[in-house]
């Protein structure tokens, strides 16, 4: 096999396709000569080899690469005329790293490689500048002692010993500036730093370039299993096989006087967008300038350039003097530069982040790659370059990174009022978008500031109400799944959850951060986006949703197999999610609706209730209410299945737990608050969440079963004789054996039954079952001979299966993620390793007795792209999110199946 692959004077032996071997850098080098993009010459040291030097090791690796290096270094100094320490030309080269996936910084370079006493004074004679060629041979010392000679400290805290010799010798010669060196403290400097590498290595600096490129090349395979880079990987989730590649290449010098220069631009808008190349660049300076912020990088347009003076307050005659246009510096270099980046857009049909240097007048390019973007500017581009006729609709849709698409649904704050915000404090970000108002910390005060933060430790169904006042939430405790976290994405609400800094004190009103006190009415911000806090009043601006939105919807409902549907429980949420194109509704919690106006009451009467008939007397008072609600909601999604939920929490979640509450609930019942304090004892659990819930209510008071079902069947009739299209799916909560739901069944199929008779007309319904408990899963095929759907709720499965307390979890969860015990937080990414598993062999089992059992998902992550993916893997019908992530949804299962 080969293992070294030139390119050159428009000549290469590799091609964009070939990233797997040569990474994404060589590949684009290569593919840059092909199509006759100015690249100075060199070759890239394919990825086996890396794989190949850490397995087999040095000396095995060399000697086999060996032939081909030194026929591709012979290759690079015909083209350049240019050869490895020459006293008249020289040849000197960069090496650098490049995987597949871009992993930016993580690995290491080597610039200037083949410099030593000899050709020092041949770069000076072609330069004719002495300075200039010490300067790079000074540079190229400390760069391959820190580099190569593991000369750079281990330790953060520790300096870089060729800086401290650096500041000695400014000390000596009483200057402040690297600038200020004259060509003579240069060569002391290389003299000193030579001497220091000997002293801490006991080796000599290798003068022989032959030596240097061997040690750099080795260097750069040695870097992929640097701490940082295997940390990036972990985190980008990139495999540990893949190695990088070594690129080596002639270097070229932006740094050789008045027309050289280098920079950094983009085929269109990152932020936005818009089909407008841009970017910045430096005369007289190398890349790193570029990065550092040293210097003030301009302008590469006019236009741009105008801009940009505008928004700094730069008078146009101090722009133009001070801070030119490249179009205006360097006017022939602009037009190369402006052809070639068309040439490599419409070469690679996708924006480009491109990376030049001029050196003397002429134009070099040292990378390409398709650019980072900003969701608004994922969606134009795709769309833009589709109707351009640059790509067809798989690939436009294949551009979506369908999480990105959450940039475009919510408010966002305003990029220049960001730039000066503090941040106070970091929790998830459990619901993306942005807020901004005054700290309440009740949510029956949240009305009290027209702009309100709800703060709190966490969140109950009690707080419903006043966490839609508010225009964003804030809990110290409390992970993805919360119920803070669940109930805002639900609303398209901003909440930040489990801002573990966040201390509060409902007594005092007051939120401590790192010591410091916010009291109620102060304003604060949210970035739901990000899990950012910050201080004071921060602005925010509304999302565009533009029609190139829409049309990415249309190729997604073009294109997918699964439906998506929504998870929601008011009218409201229904139309919202409609109008992001849900297909029904996956799962409406119906006790969600329990806390609005008088329905609380009835529910507690139920609760307090001693006796089957006073429950009843309770439940016959819910009964309108949830009539009423029901019908709302299939009304709404009239035409799609609507799976409505009976009863599922427990029920001391209806039950103040707060002082002021019980009061306020004794004087309403009429009880004393001894009793309400009694009743709230009496349901106490240890571990509520697999406690008395779900169709354990069900099954122990089947008097509510009854209730409910009667309210959604008799709501479906109405709307039937209205000659609306209602389509009620019954579903039982947290089934673990068959009889659990069996019985459930029974009583819904008795209950419609009876309603038939009484009102003398029918309906269509189903009923079926919730997959949650991980016995339910494994004895599938048992529950589907009575269950006429599945729908999998993972936050609970997720929760049985790994034995994590969704509630408590958040306490472990990101420290196990920090040591790489699990990847992900695996209730917002479904584990398919082991609940997936779990998740497939209760579809499996329910078909093998029912072939064409419907199937869906109503957990969280049915929202997320990588689990949506799955579930179309595992032949899902259907997933059901939360409905401001039912875009995502749509485009992931549209992705899932292309
Ligand atoms: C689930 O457990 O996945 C589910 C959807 O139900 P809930 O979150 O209401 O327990
Ligand atoms: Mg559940």
């Amino acid at each position: 096999t080969k293992h070294v692959y030139t390119f050159g004077a428009g000549q290469a032996e590799g091609k964009a396709n070939m990233k797997n071997l040569l990474g994404g850098k060589g590949a684009n080098l290569a593919e840059m000569n092909l199509i006759g993009v100015p690249v100075p010459p060199g070759f890239t040291i394919t990825t086996e080899v890396c794989t190949m030097y850490n397995e087999q090791g040095q000396q095995a690796t060399f000697d086999l690469i060996k032939p081909e290096v030194e026929a591709a270094v012979a290759l690079v100094e015909q083209l350049t005329e240019t050869e490895f320490g020459s006293k008249e030309n020289p040849c000197l080269m960069s090496v650098r790293s490049g995987a597949r996936a871009s992993m930016p910084g993580m690995m290491d370079t080597v610039l200037n490689l083949g410099m030593n006493d000899d050709a020092v004074e041949g770069i000076t004679k072609k330069s004719g500048n002495s300075r200039f060629a010490w300067d790079s041979y000074r540079r190229f010392v400390q760069m391959y002692g820190d580099v190569v000679m593991d000369m750079k400290p281990a330790s953060k805290e520790e300096i870089d010993p060729f800086e401290e010799i650096i500041e000695e010798l400014k000390e000596e010669k009483g200057i402040q500036l690297d600038t200020e060196f004259s060509t003579d403290d240069l060569k002391e400097l290389v003299a000193r730093f030579k001497a220091a590498v000997k002293k801490v290595t006991g080796k000599d600096f290798p003068t022989d370039p032959w030596e240097q490129l061997w040690g750099a090349v080795a260097a750069v395979f040695g870097s992929w299993n640097n701490d940082r880079a295997i940390y990036y990987r972990r985190m980008e989730q990139i495999p540990d096989e893949w190695g990088t590649a070594v690129n080596c290449q002639a270097m070229v010098f932006g740094n050789m006087g008045s027309n050289s220069g280098t920079g950094v631009a983009f085929t269109r808008d990152a932020g936005t967008g818009e089909d407008i190349f841009n970017g910045e660049y430096l005369i007289d300076a190398q890349g790193e300038d570029v990065v550092a912020g040293i210097r003030t990088p301009q302008e590469i347009t006019l236009e741009g350039s105008k801009r940009w003076a505008k928004l700094q307050g730069i008078s146009e005659e101090e722009r133009a003097s001070k801070y030119p246009s490249l179009e205006e510096a360097m006017p022939e270099m602009y037009r190369q530069l402006n052809d070639t980046q068309q040439k490599l857009e419409d070469h690679y049909s996708d924006m480009q982040d491109l990376e030049f240097t001029i050196q003397e007048g002429k134009l070099w390019l040292l990378q390409t790659r398709n650019g980072k973007r900003t969701g608004a500017a994922m969606v134009k581009m795709a769309v833009d370059m589709l109707e351009e006729g640059r790509i067809d609709e798989k690939t436009a849709l294949k551009r979506i990174e369908a999480a990105k698409l959450d940039e475009l649904l919510h408010p966002v704050f305003d990029t220049a009022a960001m730039k000066s915000a503090t941040v106070l404090a970091k929790g998830l970000p459990a619901s993306p978008g942005a807020a901004t108002g005054q700290i309440v910390f009740f949510a029956d005060e949240a009305a009290s500031y027209p702009e309100s933060v709800l703060v709190r430790t966490e969140t109950s169904p009690e707080d419903l109400e006043g966490m839609n006042i508010a225009k964003g939430i804030l809990t110290a405790r409390g992970g993805m799944t919360s119920h803070a976290a669940v109930v805002a994405r639900g609303m398209g609400k901003c909440c930040v959850s489990g801002a573990g800094a966040v201390k509060i004190n409902y007594k005092t009103r007051v939120m401590t951060i790192d010591g410091k006190e916010y009291h109620e009415g102060d304003w604060i911000s949210l970035n739901g986006s990000t899990g950012e806090v910050y201080e004071g009043k921060v602005s925010t601006m509304d999302p565009e949703m533009s029609g190139n939105f829409a049309k990415i919807m249309d190729l997604a409902q073009k294109f997918t197999r699964m439906s998506v549907r929504t998870n929601a429980d008011s009218p409201a949420d229904a139309q919202v999610a409609r109008d992001f194109g849900a297909q029904g509704i996956g799962l409406c919690r119906t006790e969600h609706m329990f806390f609005e106006g008088e329905r609380i009451k009835a529910m507690r009467e139920m609760i307090l209730a001693k006796t089957e008939v006073d429950r009843r007397k309770a439940l016959d008072k819910l009964l309108p209410y949830q009539r009423e609600d029901f019908e709302g909601i299939l009304e709404a999604m009239a035409g799609y299945g609507v799976t409505i939920r009976l009863l599922d929490p427990p029920l001391h979640e209806f039950v103040p737990h707060e002082e002021a509450n019980q009061k306020d609930m004794a004087k309403e019942m009429g009880i004393s608050v001894e009793d309400v304090k009694a009743l709230v004892d009496d349901l106490h659990e240890f571990n509520p969440m697999l406690g008395h819930r779900g169709c354990r209510l069900g099954n122990t008071y089947p008097e509510i079963t009854e209730m409910q079902a009667r309210a959604i069947i008799e709501a479906a009739v109405n709307l039937t004789q209205k000659g609306v299209d209602a389509r009620p799916e019954i579903m039982v909560p947290l089934i673990g054996t068959v009889k659990e739901f069996k019985l459930q069944a029974d009583i819904i199929h008795a209950t419609a039954k009876k309603v038939f008779e009484e009102k003398g007309a029918k309906c269509d319904y189903m009923v079926g079952t919730m997959i949650e408990i991980p016995r339910a899963a494994m004895t599938a095929d048992l529950v589907a001979e009575h269950a006429e759907f599945f729908s999998f709720g993972t936050n609970d499965l997720t929760q049985m299966t790994f034995g994590y307390s969704r509630d408590d979890a958040g306490k472990f969860l990101p420290i196990y993620i920090e040591k790489g015990i699990l990847k992900n937080d695996p209730f917002q990414v479904l584990d398919q390793e082991g609940v997936g598993q779990v998740v497939k062999i209760g579809v499996e089992k329910g078909r093998s007795t029912k072939p064409d059992l419907k199937v869906g998902i109503c957990g969280e992550h049915g929202g997320e792209p990588s689990s949506v993916m799955f579930c179309d893997s595992v032949g899902m019908d259907y997933v059901s999110c939360s409905p401001y992530r039912v875009p995502i949804a749509r485009v992931a299962a549209a992705q899932a199946n292309l």
